[in-house]
């Protein structure tokens, strides 16, 4: 299983840590410092965004970052620390695609323990049909359904998230996809 990079030296003092089974019982191997004896979690990360929506088409941008780059994916990224799910959300459709949102209800919350991340996505309302594209993106433009570069999503979550919007707006039901990408 490769997720992040193992830690090198504890965040406390410095010293170069070891990985093994900690003395508290635990039963997973952690990076243990053997001079102050912090013991560093590693868990998993939130990726929170939005599939954003004009009239009967969605929002997507063109990746200017690796992974992926050159293909098209929804607004996302990783949440930060002292804000919300749907904050984070929102501050990522903003710095990618520069788009004016209102925020609506969840569409989905995959869990990818491959990569140890959980992703979470939004429906968000365009109010306009303007974008000013952040650094990260080479270009950000409105899709119908049939026009999508299906083969060109970036990211399974993202496909499936999309997926789910179409068909839950055909039916014209809005509930919460739960599910996991192994
Ligand atoms: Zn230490």
């Amino acid at each position: 299983m490769i997720l992040r990079s193992p830690i090198k030296h504890c965040r406390n003092c410095g010293a170069e840590v070891a990985y093994r089974l900690p003395d508290d019982g635990d039963t997973r191997q952690r990076a243990v410092c053997p001079a102050c004896d912090t013991i560093h979690y590693e868990n998993p990360l939130n990726v929170v965004g939005t599939v954003p929506y004009w009239g009967d088409k969605v929002l997507l941008c063109k990746r200017n970052i690796e992974p992926r780059w050159g293909k098209w994916t929804l607004p996302a990224g990783f949440m930060e620390l002292g804000e919300t799910t749907a904050q984070g959300a929102a501050r990522e459709t903003d710095e990618e695609a520069g788009a004016k949102i209102e925020m609506e209800g969840l569409i989905t919350v995959i869990s990818v323990p491959r990569v140890g991340q959980v992703h979470l996505f939004y429906r968000a309302r365009l109010l306009s049909d303007l974008f000013d594209p952040g650094h990260e993106t080479i270009e950000a433009r409105l899709f119908a359904e049939d026009e999508i570069p299906w083969e060109e999503i970036a990211f399974r979550t993202v496909k499936e998230t999309l997926e789910h919007y179409f068909e839950d707006r055909r039916k014209g039901s809005f509930p919460v996809h739960n599910f996991d990408i192994h």
